[in-house]
Order: C-alpha cells, then sequence, then structure tokens
C-alpha cells in the first residue's frame, strides 16, 4: 500500500495556490516503462478495488465520488470502463453529463449532479459534471448566456463565485461522508491529434468520432487556461484533483486504479460486526434449519 501511496502522490494536488498544469508531464509514467510491465498491478488493483467495494457496501456510511473531467480523446471513458470492471455493478452508478437540457436550464448549475450523487454504500462515477460549468461555460460565454441565471446576477466575478460555491459544496458532502477524488486526465495536444486520426482511420473507431471535437480543439489554450485556474481554485484537502498523465492510457488507469484503492484503504472498512443478540438469532436459526426437514 505504501508503494502504492507513492505512485499517486506526485499527481496529487490539495492546495492549489502554486498549481501550474505546466510542471505536470502529460507523457510521464513514473518508473513503469511498458503496459506489460503494470499489468500485473493493474489487475492487483482491480481485485483490491472489488475486495474493499463488497466492505463499502455492507457498512453503508461512506459513499465515494470519483469526478472525471479531461478534454477529447483522453480517455475517461477507457480508465472508468477499466476500473470499475471489478466491481458489483450493484453498488456502483456511473454519470455522463453532456450539455444541459431545458429542464436542467430550469435549475441551478448543480442541481442535476445533486440528484446523482452516489448513496452510501456506493461508489458514483460522474463522466464530466459540475466541473463543466468552469470550463466549456466559460471558454464559450454563449453557453453561460443560455443559463436562465438573472442577468443583474452575472458578472465578471461569476467564476470566483462559481469556485467558492463548488468549494463550500465539496466540504458539504465531505463532512457528510461523502469521500470525493477529482481527476483530470492530463493529454498533450499531439497526442489527442493522434487519437483523432486512429478515430478517422479505423473502422472500429469511427462513431467515436464527433466533428464538434476537432472544432474544440481551436480552443486547446483557453481550455488549459481554464483548467489551470479551476485546478487552482477547487484543489482541497478533502477534495484533492490528480493531475494524471494521460498519454498513456495504461498508465492512467493505473494512477486512477491507485487512487481508489488508497481512498477506500483509508476508511479502514470492515463487514459490520454482529450482535451478541443477532448471533443469537443466527444461532437459533441454524439449529431450526439442520433438526427439521
Ligand atoms: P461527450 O462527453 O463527448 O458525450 O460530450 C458531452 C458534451 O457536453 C461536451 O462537449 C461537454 O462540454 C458538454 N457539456 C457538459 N456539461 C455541460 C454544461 N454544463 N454546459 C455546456 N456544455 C456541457
Ligand atoms: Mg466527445
Amino acid at each position: 500500500m505504501k508503494k502504492n501511496d507513492k505512485l499517486a502522490k506526485p499527481y496529487r494536488v490539495e492546495d492549489g495556490k502554486k498549481f501550474k498544469l505546466s510542471d505536470f508531464d502529460p507523457a510521464d509514467t513514473a518508473h513503469w516503462h511498458s503496459k506489460k510491465h503494470a499489468e500485473k498491478a493493474l489487475q492487483q488493483g482491480v481485485e483490491r478495488t472489488a475486495d474493499l467495494q463488497a466492505k463499502l457496501y455492507a457498512q453503508d456510511n461512506w459513499s465515494i465520488l470519483l469526478i472525471f473531467q479531461a478534454m477529447d480523446a483522453a480517455g475517461k471513458d477507457g480508465a472508468i470502463s477499466h476500473v470499475m470492471s471489478g466491481v458489483n455493478p450493484q453498488g456502483c452508478q456511473v454519470y455522463s453529463f453532456k450539455v444541459p437540457t431545458d429542464i436542467e436550464l430550469q435549475h441551478d448549475y448543480l442541481w442535476r449532479t445533486t440528484c446523482s450523487l452516489p448513496e452510501r454504500g456506493h461508489i458514483g462515477i460522474f463522466n464530466r459534471s459540475y466541473y463543466e460549468e468552469v470550463l466549456v461555460v466559460r471558454v464559450h460565454p454563449e453557453a453561460l448566456q443560455k443559463e436562465k441565471t438573472p442577468p443583474s446576477l452575472v458578472d465578471k466575478k461569476i467564476w470566483d463565485e462559481r469556485f467558492e460555491d463548488i468549494r463550500g459544496f465539496e466540504r458539504h458532502m465531505a463532512r457528510n461522508g461523502t469521500v470525493i477524488r477529482k481527476f483530470f486526465l492530463n493529454l498533450s495536444k499531439k497526442e489527442q491529434k493522434r487519437r483523432f486520426l486512429a478515430r478517422l482511420d479505423e473502422p472500429e473507431k469511427n462513431w467515436k468520432f464527433s466533428a464538434a471535437d476537432i472544432h474544440e480543439r481551436k480552443y486547446w489554450d483557453d481550455y488549459q487556461d481554464a483548467y489551470e485556474d479551476m485546478i487552482r481554485n477547487t484543489a482541497t484537502k478533502e477534495a484533492p484533483w490528480y493531475v494524471v498523465p494521460a498519454d498513456n492510457k495504461w498508465f492512467t488507469r493505473l494512477v486512477v486504479s491507485t487512487v481508489l484503492v488508497d481512498t477506500l484503504e483509508s476508511l479502514k472498512l470492515s463487514f459490520p460486526k454482529v450482535e451478541d443478540a443477532k448471533r443469537k438469532e443466527l444461532e437459533e436459526a441454524k439449529e431450526v434449519l439442520v433438526s427439521k426437514e
């Protein structure tokens, strides 16, 4: 566990004041040199997660919320399916947040994600989240106009206000037993181009291609600025960001899986203890079953 904790630590940001995205290398793989080299560790992470999740579910006190944000083609979907591959689907919920619907726009921007927060004992995954509200909405001001916030409440302070409210919301969740871990999959512009070309060239990847993705790529620098400012303002001890190198998918998965295992380990989970009265009841039940046909 110690070894694993070291693996994720360089990517954890829990105080954003001095955070600079340029300090983080998207191609970093620490001391791991290949997918093959990491295979066993990846498999162990999946098995350990399954084991700990069973206890999380049985104990029914804590919830885990994993938030994923990234540029297109950074590997969010793959990381999510890998990390959850061994988990009992009953204790896990995944939500993907798209362009807000009319009904969602009738509410404040935290409404739709709040409705989808994980129950106690569950692991919830947000594939995109309320953080889009300081990313795509910041990069494209017309998205902000579509939100029906009273115009007198929308001015330059809005981003700082959103950061403050998100910090407050996450603090509230943490104080009530939801453990939040946030992942920014840090992809390089060069690797994004390579993956887009693969989506165009390989028939089985064609379905993933969207012309809108090429359009968003034009705003790359604006997005990087928005991500940097977001992490600076919302990385906290109770809800840290992990800036996960994303140019090698296997390494992204290894880091995310390690964070999840470390997080579950830190909760010191165990199956609920059976009280004496309950134990007596179990023994009596067994006696009845054994003695009768
Ligand atoms: P995908 O995840 O590739 O299916 O794309 C979902 C799209 O929805 C992305 O382009 C997001 O930027 C967009 N999106 C998600 N949340 C919001 C939001 N709150 N406001 C505007 N666009 C959003
Ligand atoms: Mg997409």
